[in-house]
């Protein structure tokens, strides 16, 4: 609450929030909350800080621990969803008719299933996303938003903001809040978790290969995580799709090799939107799905992570397939769910097109699409129903239910944005590594967590976009 009251008294005095804006930026470069621009991604000569709030917001520490203590459990969740083939092909069946870049998915991951898997090691890191959905008794219910199951973001430079809050906090005297601000070690624990499957494929001059971008304004944040396994003798490349396309190839036992090096890992930090993808360069996913190497995420992984299987998993009976003697376990999952909802062709999502034309501003519309942007609010809803709702396009999307969730007041800071005082709101992102060889699970734990903040102005939100900043909770 205090912070709630500073801010307040801050806004009124100009010349002090300026100062302490010019301090709180001064303290992030400091720190090495930097990124690289818009306007010079591919260069570390120009380099701006991070996107981040003055101060950190407010969150229930129920909600927090309600959600580090689900982390492991939709860890084991995902990786076997990713080992059921039955469920996905039934899961994806309409979507895949409807939407091209989730049957192009597919199709890889037929062919990969036809051929037979060899590699038994399985890397998955995901963030798990959730807000806060107030109750009228005043407290707060944990719901999801979504599972990012590839390319998950967020860690890396971002985790040095608790040091600027903590600073930022004592030197305005909030000093009971600066304590409770907490570092955070996940880049440590995911790149752990690489390093760990890295062992596993057990070839001491095999790399982790990073997939990446031609626009690499996020290149700072690899380079955290690199640091980490260089830390521990782990040779790390950076290559693109067409690379691998152009100079990539597999041997007669499908060990990957490119420019000379065999390859242990490929963690992928892109190709997880259709304008990710040419011709060529799905080719360039194939050779990689079917290789050796262990996929961070494979590609059976990374449609575990689609909005489509996301609604499968909310129909009651999946979970308990999933978990078929561990009802406590179904319970702490479902709890986290929001209304979710299916567009499938059939008299169910009929029932769901009615419901969403009859109140659209109760939902969200969301196309199996990553990233940010991509979903729909209110007449938007409306429109696009119109338009596809009697024929097979209509299961490109679910519905899920709008969480409105609770709102604070925060400064943003981001190059270029004038200093106000916004109303905002935040999600909470868990962490999550597991490392699976064949039947045994060999790491799987919560890896930490992360806070993303936006102006309740706008409705989706992205970190690239230029829409939501990082944050820190404040724990209450
Ligand atoms: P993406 O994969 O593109 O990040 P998300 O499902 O995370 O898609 O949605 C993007 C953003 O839209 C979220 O960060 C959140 O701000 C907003 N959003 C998504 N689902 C909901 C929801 N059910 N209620 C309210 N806002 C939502
Ligand atoms: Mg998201």
């Amino acid at each position: 609450m205090a912070t709630a009251v500073f801010l307040q008294q801050l806004i009124s005095d100009p010349d002090r929030l300026n100062c302490l804006v010019e301090e709180a930026k001064e303290l992030a470069f400091l720190h090495g909350l930097v990124m690289r621009t818009l306007e010079t991604p591919n260069s570390s000569e120009v380099v701006t800080h991070a996107p981040f709030t003055l101060f950190p917001s407010l969150v229930s520490k129920a909600a927090l621990l309600q959600a580090l203590a689900v982390q492991t459990h939709f860890n084991t969740l995902v990786d076997k969803i990713s080992q059921d083939p039955d469920f996905l092909e039934e899961a994806l069946a309409g979507t895949v008719q409807a939407d091209d870049f989730t049957a192009k998915l597919f199709d890889i991951y037929k062919q990969v299933q036809q051929e037979g898997r060899t590699q038994s090691i399985v890397l998955g890191l995901n963030r798990i996303d959730y807000m806060e959905d107030p109750m009228e008794d005043g407290t707060s219910s944990l719901k999801q938003i979504e599972i990012n199951t590839i390319a998950a973001g967020g860690f890396g430079v971002s985790d040095r903001l608790p040091e600027v809050h903590r600073h930022i906090l004592r030197s305005v005297g909030l000093l009971e809040e600066s304590k409770s601000v907490q570092d955070t070690n996940r880049t440590s624990r995911m790149s752990a978790a690489l390093a760990k499957a890295w062992e596993l494929y057990g070839q001491q001059e095999a790399v982790i290969l990073f997939l990446v971008e031609e626009f690499q304004i996020s290149k700072l944040t690899h380079r955290c995580i690199e640091k980490e396994l260089w830390n521990r003798n782990i040779p790390v490349i950076r290559r693109k799709f067409e690379d691998v396309y152009s100079r990539g190839s597999l041997d007669g036992d499908k060990k990957m090799f490119i420019d000379g090096l065999e390859v242990a890992v490929v963690y992928y930090r892109y190709g997880y939107m259709p304008g990710h993808y040419t011709e060529e360069t799905w080719d360039a996913r194939l050779l990689m799905e079917r290789s050796q190497a262990v996929k961070c995420p494979d590609i059976s992984t990374h449609l575990a992570g689609t909005k489509k299987v996301q609604q499968v998993l909310a129909r009651p009976g999946v979970l308990e397939k999933f978990f078929p003697d561990q009802p406590q376990v179904v319970e702490q999952i479902r709890a986290t769910f929001a209304g979710l909802y299916t567009l499938d062709m059939g008299p169910e999502g009929d029932r769901t097109v009615a419901m969403a034309l009859a109140d659209p501003d109760q939902f969200v519309l969301k196309p199996q699409r990553e990233g940010g942007g991509n979903n729909s609010f209110g007449e938007d809803i409306v429109r696009i129903l119109q338009e596809v709702k009697n024929d097979q396009r209509r299961a490109s999307y679910i519905l899920m239910e709008r969480i409105r969730p609770r709102t604070g007041q925060n400064i943003l800071l981001r190059r270029g944005l004038p200093v106000k005082l916004s109303s905002v709101c935040s999600e909470i992102g868990v962490y999550g590594a597991y490392v699976r060889h064949g039947g045994e699970m060999i790491l799987n734990e919560a890896a930490g967590h992360a806070l993303r903040t936006k102006s309740i102005e706008h409705n989706d939100a992205g970190m690239i976009d230029g829409v939501t900043v990082f944050d820190n909770p404040l724990v209450i």
